[in-house]
């Protein structure tokens, strides 16, 4: 029989695990405890188990979904982890220290299938979606290298909500009182827009949202966005307005500027239409270059022009610092470049 890999079950599923093997329920979270709180390495080190429910775990179960294979510091002290699954495929997460947060930006998916003209991830193609323990295990490893994560984004690999039953699976686990305990408050969920799993989200969980944008009129945002054909503007505007918002919250939309593709006044007139009477903010990124992706970056006397214009709108508009571009850490870039050298040593 394959071993049940604990990080794959929520709580309650743990405790059905559990009783199908002889033991009670409430050991379940016990075992969440020891996990994600005292980030154990092996059963041995639970001593408040009974011997033989300890050998059981032992031989019936896998404590780790992940296996770290490098680690990168870049210059301003972001940090890249490359893990390998266990069919050989590999994924990054990325921790950045902006004191007094330690950020950890989470992949959901090896590659991504939306096809973003701007994105390497989605110059890989889709590869396959991850499964609740090796998200949740990106969490684990780097609390054991670094152990002060203080939020969580689903900004990595990938496109969370294609992936949608494991994300929320894994966010359960994140949010357990028992299990890693992060607050709602911590957890930012971000997307390019699909519209069905976007208003799934909204009625099952109450992380915080950020949708990727990027353009505000659907002939430029359908070049630059694929996904944007399916699920064009209007659509997701209204599906943003309908969201549950909890109170006080607001919804996060992610701007990339791209040198004189979508970072003109006019682009930033039509960003302030297209957001009038949504609970906005808006987060304005430097375009990071990479090699074979046609974009520039903006000026950053136009990148400043352009906030002035939102802000002038009376819109809350962050312009979202670059971080670890250096090795490739930076928002877009993560490609897993080690399965691309094993490929090119092959
Ligand atoms: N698939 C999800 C989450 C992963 S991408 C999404 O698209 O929202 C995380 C963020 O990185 C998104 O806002 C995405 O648009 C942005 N991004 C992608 N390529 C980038 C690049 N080259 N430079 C800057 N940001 C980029
Ligand atoms: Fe996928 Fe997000 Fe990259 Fe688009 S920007 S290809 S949705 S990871």
């Amino acid at each position: 029989m394959q071993p049940v890999v604990v990080k794959d079950l929520t709580l309650p599923e743990l405790a059905n695990w559990i009783e199908s093997i002889g033991e009670r329920r409430f050991r379940a979270r016990q075992l969440f405890r020891h996990i994600y709180a005292r980030r154990v390495r092996s059963w041995q080190e639970c001593s408040d188990l009974s011997k033989l429910f300890r050998v059981q775990l032992e031989f019936g179960t896998c404590l780790d979904a992940l296996k770290l294979i490098e680690k990168q510091t870049a210059a301003d002290g972001t940090r890249k982890y490359l893990f390998e699954l266990h069919d050989g495929h590999c994924i990054e997460s990325v921790l950045i220290p902006d004191p007094p947060r330690q950020t950890l930006c989470l992949s959901s998916q090896v590659g991504c299938a939306m096809g973003c003209r701007f994105c390497v991830t989605g110059s890989m193609g889709f590869k396959r979606n991850l499964s609740v323990g090796e998200i949740v295990d990106q969490i684990c490893q780097v609390q054991r290298d670094q152990s002060r994560i203080t939020n969580l984004v689903f900004m990595g690999m990938g496109e969370p909500l294609a992936n949608h039953e494991s994300v929320c699976k894994a966010m359960q686990i994140m949010l357990d009182p028992n299990g890693m305990a992060f607050s709602h408050r911590r957890i930012t969920l971000s997307t390019a827009g699909l519209i069905p799993q976007l208003r799934r989200l909204g009625e099952e969980s109450p992380v915080n949202l950020a949708i990727s944008l990027h353009a505000a009129d659907d002939a430029l945002r359908s070049h630059l966005m694929p996904i944007n054909k399916t699920y064009p503007l209007e659509q997701l505007m209204a599906a943003c307005r309908e969201y549950p918002l909890p109170p006080r919250k607001r919804i996060t939309f992610e701007y990339i500027l791209m040198d004189r593709v979508n970072d003109e006044p006019g682009h930033a007139r039509k960003l302030i239409k297209l957001l009038h009477g949504v609970r906005a903010k808006v987060n304005l990124i430097p375009f990071n270059p990479h090699p074979g992706i046609p974009y520039g970056q903006s000026p950053a006397q136009r990148i400043l022009e352009f906030q002035e214009i939102l802000q002038k709108a009376q819109l809350n508009t962050l312009i979202r610092q670059s971080r670890g571009s250096d090795i490739f850490a930076a928002c877009g870039q993560l490609a897993a470049q080690y399965s691309l050298r094993q490929t090119a040593k092959a």
